[in-house]
């Protein structure tokens, strides 16, 4: 769009200006080349939970599909065993 319309629609214009380009992040495990994500490994989830215990989602983890499915079967089970608080709200 060139059109010189600055009266009207400006509002939809700055809510696509407003998208910030993030800069992708490189998985991890994928860099370490991890294969398999151990429940035993705390400290390896200390980065990839909040301090109440949540797991961190994929946009923020930065984690790939593959190792974020992996984490979080290793963080839930990681939890069963004791290792990890279920939450501490
Ligand atoms: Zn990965």
């Amino acid at each position: 769009m060139i059109k010189k319309s600055f009266s009207g629609s400006t509002k939809k214009r700055f809510a696509f200006k407003k998208r910030k380009l993030f800069k992708k992040k490189v998985c991890y495990f994928c860099a370490k080349k991890i294969k398999e994500i151990d429940y035993k490994d705390v400290l390896l989830f200390r980065k990839n939970i909040t301090d109440r215990g949540k797991i961190l989602s994929q946009r923020i983890s930065g984690a790939c599909a593959k190792h974020q499915r992996c984490l979080s079967k290793a963080i839930k089970r990681a939890r069963i065993v004791g290792l990890l608080p279920f939450s501490s709200a």
